[in-house]
C-alpha cells in the first residue's frame, strides 16, 4: 500500500510544485513503524535525492533519533507535500490541498500510534490551523486514537540556534511519552 502510495506521488502532476521538482519525495520507513514524523516539504538535498531529511535539517534529526535511542529505520519518515517548493518557500494552502490525500493515505496505511509534526506548516496541517509553535510545542494532543506531539522543526533549530535546547527539551518529552503511549 505504502509503495503503491509513492508510486503515485512520483508521477503526480495535481499542482505547479510538478513543473519544478527532480524528484517527488514519499516519504520513507518502516511499513510497520508506530511512530511517524511529518515535516513540511523538500529541500535542495531532498529533491536531488529523492529522499526526505537527507540534507542539514536531517542530519540533526537523525543526531535527535539516534540520542534518544530510536533508529530512522523503526520510523516513518515523511511531509505534508511532497515536492521542493522554489526557493524553500512555504507550502500554499493549495498545494497542501492537493497533496494532502497521500499523507492521509500514508497515516492510513501505517496506522502509526504517534505522529509527531515537525514544525509549523505540519502543526497547523494536522492539528489546528491556527496552533502557534511557541504553545503546542512539546504538548501531547490525542486525536483519533493517535497521540499527535508537535516539535520545533529541526531546520528552525539551525537557523535560530537559540531555539536548539527547546527542541532536545521537545524531544525528550517525545520519547517519554512514546514509551507511556507504546507501553
Ligand atoms: S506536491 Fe504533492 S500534489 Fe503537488 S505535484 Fe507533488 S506530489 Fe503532487
Amino acid at each position: 500500500m505504502l509503495e503503491a502510495i509513492a508510486e503515485e506521488i512520483r508521477r503526480c502532476t495535481r499542482c505547479a510544485l510538478a513543473q519544478g521538482r527532480m524528484n517527488a519525495v514519499p516519504g520513507e520507513g518502516a511499513a510497520d513503524a508506530d511512530i511517524m514524523f511529518i515535516g513540511e516539504g523538500p529541500g535542495a538535498a531532498e529533491d536531488k535525492q529523492g529522499r526526505p531529511f537527507v540534507g542539514p535539517a536531517g542530519k540533526l534529526l537523525d543526531e535527535l533519533l539516534q540520542d534518544a535511542g530510536l533508529p530512522r529505520e523503526q520510523v516513518f519518515i515523511a511531509n505534508i507535500i511532497k515536492c521542493r517548493p522554489p526557493g524553500n518557500r512555504d507550502p500554499r494552502p493549495e498545494e497542501i490541498r492537493a497533496c494532502r490525500e497521500y499523507l492521509d493515505g500514508q497515516i492510513a496505511a501505517l496506522n502509526p500510534q504517534v505522529i509527531c509534526p515537525l514544525g509549523r506548516p505540519a502543526t497547523q496541517t494536522l492539528l489546528d490551523p491556527k496552533a502557534a509553535m511557541g504553545k503546542v510545542h512539546g504538548r501531547p494532543f490525542e486525536r483519533d486514537g493517535i497521540l499527535y506531539v508537535p516539535i520545533y522543526h529541526p531546520a528552525a533549530a539551525l537557523h535560530n540556534p537559540g531555539l536548539r535546547p527547546a527542541l532536545v527539551e521537545d524531544f525528550k518529552k517525545l520519547i517519554a511519552l512514546i514509551e507511556h503511549h507504546l507501553q
